[in-house]
């Protein structure tokens, strides 16, 4: 179907051989079908006015002809027919007697022979005839009077004038001639003028429409067509700068859309790994506990025998302590592999703040960094499980009290969207590019071994995602690490989240 649709394309005419073909043509048509009926009519008219021409030369002479007759005056009759034959009109005169014999002719060609009508034709003195015949090859309209006595009204012979119709038909060719050089020079200048006024008028502004068009087409999005011309071409113009607005608005969506999608799946595959590895690390915790509190019992024990001396009761503090180290692995290991938080409670923003830093102020004083909060904290509360999430805001505290070159750590948080956007900057090195992508997985970590175990930020991103939530990392404005963590005021379920990441993601951070 599409290749007929393709081949009648290629028929289709274009405006202005539509203009042509339903004005210009049809036009002509009725002028040249006019100019036949006119022509007609002339004809008719310049055949009737040669005739009568003929009729009243006829009757000029008739008086004259007759009265030489009369008196039997050869010469004069001659001479009669001589006068006539002085006029341009006049092919021929000749004049017959009541018996039909010709007595006089005047004219280049002469009749051969009698005219039947003298004896066929019926022509009172008050009659006259007239009759197109061949005269010598040629044609020629006659025209009869019968000529009579004057005294007794007897006819006494025959008065014959002719004319050669090719006279008339030259004149009319003539004209016709004349009417179709007409014609032809009016329809040249129709045609240019159509032309002319289409190109003004439309073909220009179509051209230029088609044009922007086509560009389009090639990828220039950002073309539009020009509004102006024709109020019809200017409507046309204006309805498709409409519609490809409306493509470039729904293509933009879409692409947004899909980069969105793109992101969630992102996050998820990350969160599944996440999850994967939480669960393998949660079993070896597990595993590891018990002979861990078996071993620091029994250490216990030992140590409370007073015969130890004092290198042994060194050794047995040093096992404990890394007893105690491993134990503190463990505990992360199980609250990464957690599935879930407990119970959800509303707690104002405020008081979660308050609580965190009381519980890495030592650590900062004892490293001299100083510790903000910021003042203007919304009085709205988030559903959260308050331990889980004070050990998120801890954790981050934490990182940034012990990061490089950090002698101020600031906590603020604010209203955004449908929940709280928390920040914890410090004003130390900074993490770099690279490093930036790799923060969330468990175990990495860049402290030195026994100093870090790569699990805090991994568990704090576990946390967050429970909680539906955010958590993300930039430049602060002090100069260091920023990490944002966005919490909604209410618990959501698993649709709204899947929703609202299809309209958009939140901003996760800004820095204004
Ligand atoms: P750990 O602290 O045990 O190394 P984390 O998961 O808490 O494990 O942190 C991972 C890594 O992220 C750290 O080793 C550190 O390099 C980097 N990091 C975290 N917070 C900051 C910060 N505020 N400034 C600079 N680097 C940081």
């Amino acid at each position: 179907m599409q290749w007929m649709s393709r081949l009648l394309a290629g028929f289709r005419l274009s405006l202005r051989a539509r203009l042509v073909f339903g004005i210009v043509v049809p036009l002509l048509v009725a002028v040249l079908l006019t100019m036949t009926a006119v022509l007609a009519t002339m004809e008719q008219r310049a055949e009737q006015r040669m005739q009568e021409d003929v009729e009243l030369i006829a009757q000029a002479i008739r008086l004259p002809v007759s009265y030489s007759m009369e008196r039997d005056r050869r010469g004069s009759v001659h001479q009669a027919l001589e006068s006539v034959f002085q006029l341009d009109q006049v092919y021929g005169a000749f004049v017959y007697d009541a018996e039909g014999e010709q007595i006089a002719a005047v004219g280049a060609v002469r009749p051969r022979q009698e005219p039947d009508f003298v004896h066929d034709v019926t022509v009172t003195p008050d009659e006259d005839a007239g009759q197109y015949e061949e005269i010598d090859g040629r044609d020629v309209y006659s025209h009869y009077v019968a000529l009579a006595d004057e005294a007794t009204g007897q006819i006494i012979g025959w008065l014959q004038v002719t004319r050669r119709a090719s006279d008339f038909e030259e004149h009319m060719r003539q004209v016709q001639r004349q009417m179709l050089a007409g014609l032809l020079a009016g329809t040249v200048v129709v045609l240019l003028l159509v032309m002319l006024g289409h190109h003004r008028a439309v073909g220009r502004h179509l051209g230029r429409l088609t044009a922007a068009m086509a560009r389009v087409e090639r990828g220039e999005r950002g073309v539009r067509a020009e509004m102006d011309g024709p109020r019809e071409l200017a409507m046309l113009a204006r309805s498709l700068n409409t519609m490809l607005d409306a493509v470039e608005r729904a293509e933009r969506e879409i692409q947004q859309r899909r980069s969105a999608q793109l992101e969630l799946e992102e996050r998820l595959r990350h969160s599944e790994k996440l999850a994967a590895i939480g669960r393998l690390a949660a079993g070896i915790a597990h595993e590891l506990g018990a002979p861990l509190s078996v071993v620091d019992g029994r250490a216990r024990r030992v140590l409370r025998d007073e015969g130890l001396d004092q290198r042994q009761r060194g050794n047995l503090e040093d096992v404990r302590s890394e007893v105690q180290r491993m134990s503190h692995i463990v505990r992360q290991l199980l609250d990464f592999g957690r599935a879930s938080s407990r119970e959800r409670k509303p707690v104002p923003a405020g008081e979660l703040l308050g609580g965190c830093l009381d519980r890495v102020r030592e650590l900062a004083e004892a490293s001299d960094i100083s510790l903000e909060v910021s003042e203007d904290t919304p009085d709205r509360t988030v559903e959260v499980d308050r331990i889980r999430i004070e050990q998120v805001f801890v954790n981050l505290l934490r990182n940034a009290v012990q990061a490089e070159a950090v002698s101020q750590v600031r906590l603020s948080c604010r209203e955004e969207d449908e929940g709280i956007r928390f920040l914890v900057e410090d004003d130390g090195k900074g993490i770099d590019l690279e490093n930036r992508s790799r923060l969330f997985e468990p175990f990495f970590t860049t402290k030195s071994v026994g100093e870090g175990t790569g699990l805090g930020l991994a568990v704090a991103h576990g946390i967050v995602n429970e909680h539906h939530g955010w958590i993300d990392v930039s430049e602060s404005r002090l100069g260091g690490a920023a990490f944002m963590v966005w919490l909604p005021f209410q618990r959501r379920r698993a649709e709204d989240v899947g929703e609202a990441l299809s309209a958009g993601l939140p901003e996760r951070i800004s820095q204004d």
